[in-house]
């Protein structure tokens, strides 16, 4: 039997390419914690969550000692321990993204200790895996935004690409239906187009908007009120054409079971380097699909390839421009998008990612 033998944490901080903000956040940088679970052959898996460097004292004050000394093998086994251990401290927010980062590196582990591909390892369902290109942020001037549009639609041929509104809280309603309007002009006529208002609109406004962009024919609208509020996400689904989403910030079963339960969605959103990693990742699913829902994976193309191939009721991947840099910029093997998919490399062993570690000693704090 093979056992953890330690894990080595460290925090990065990437600044942005430009500044970047959605309907309810502006941000400059993005932080990772990056979890090496080691076995005691030495061998190493990866895994991380965009989160704050809070993750990382809890892994080395909180999660490290419950799994230390367990058998690599068993990561749903290691999963519970941690859980158990943070009870007092809350599962939501940093305390699971920090179990999702050690989680999906003892996957990657337990993938490389038996050589399989970790699509293989989970059952692979799909061969490749849809994506969608997502930026358009409302700091970007018209330039910025036609440019990103273009890579991805034309350059990359990526046939879904998303964008966000709401700008300022909602208030900035003239711009954000004057910007779909011109990203549907550069886009043409066969992309999909997808807006993301980050709950930045009471549900009467989200309608309205919605409404309003059934012109500019937008199919995916995300979180067009707070995934908090149910009951409002149900109002605006039944009140627009496209697909109403949420779910990205579903840190338990729980919150998706009462998602779903709820009729708030048409597309259930899970983020693995949020939800507890690929163990719940998968369970999410499983909830969606008993829901007669599919789920999209949540940015952090690079974690999500080989999880989204293994559930059945997979619509696509979202592959989010800044974590996009981010893994190009750090990790060796981080799949490039051909066609509109990105396909497991089944020639490399559990999620074929390694740090650069040279590269990466520029952004690493403290
Ligand atoms: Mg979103």
């Amino acid at each position: 039997m093979s056992t953890v033998a330690r894990l080595d944490v460290a925090t990065y901080t990437v600044p942005t390419d430009a500044p970047e903000a959605d309907g309810t956040l502006a941000w400059d940088s993005t932080t990772l914690v990056v979890v090496h679970a080691v076995a005691d052959d030495g061998t190493t898996g990866l895994g991380w969550t965009y989160a704050g460097r809070a993750c990382q004292t809890l892994v080395q004050d909180q999660l490290a000692e419950v799994v230390v000394g367990r058998d690599v093998l068993d990561v749903p086994g290691s999963l519970e321990a941690m859980v158990r251990a943070c009870r007092n401290l809350g599962r939501p927010g940093v305390v699971s993204c920090a179990i999702a980062a050690v989680d999906i590196a003892l996957w990657d582990l337990k993938a490389r200790l038996l050589d399989l591909p970790l699509c293989r390892l989970l059952g692979q369902v799909h061969q490749q895996v849809p994506v969608y290109g997502s930026g358009g942020f409302t700091s970007y001037d018209d330039a910025q935004l036609r440019a990103q549009l273009e890579l991805w639609a034309h350059e990359l041929q990526i046939p879904r690409v998303k964008m966000k509104i709401g700008q300022s809280w909602g208030t900035r309603e003239g711009r954000d239906l004057r910007r779909v309007r011109q990203a549907r002009e550069i886009v043409g006529p066969e992309v999909e187009l997808y807006v993301d208002a980050n709950g930045a609109y009471s549900a009467g406004q989200a309608v309205r908007v919605g409404r309003a962009l059934a012109d500019a024919e937008v199919t995916w609208f995300e979180e067009p009120v707070s995934s908090d509020d149910l009951a409002g996400l149900r109002q605006v689904r039944a009140g627009v054409l496209a697909d109403v989403a949420a779910g990205e910030y579903g840190y338990d079963l729980t919150y998706f079971a009462r998602m779903c339960a709820a009729g708030a969605v048409d597309c259930l959103q899970v983020d693995v380097t949020r939800c507890g990693g690929v163990t719940e990742w998968l369970r999410a699913a499983a909830v969606a699909q008993a829901h007669g829902l599919q789920v999209s994976a949540h940015c952090a193309p690079a974690l999500h390839a080989h999880v989204a191939a293994a559930v059945p009721n997979l619509r696509h991947l979202e592959y989010f421009h800044d974590h996009v840099r981010i893994e190009h910029l750090l990790f060796d093997g981080a799949l490039e998008p051909r066609a509109g998919v990105l396909v497991p490399d089944e020639g490399r062993a559990g999620l074929g990612l390694k740090l650069r570690t040279t590269d990466a000693e520029a952004f690493r704090r403290g």
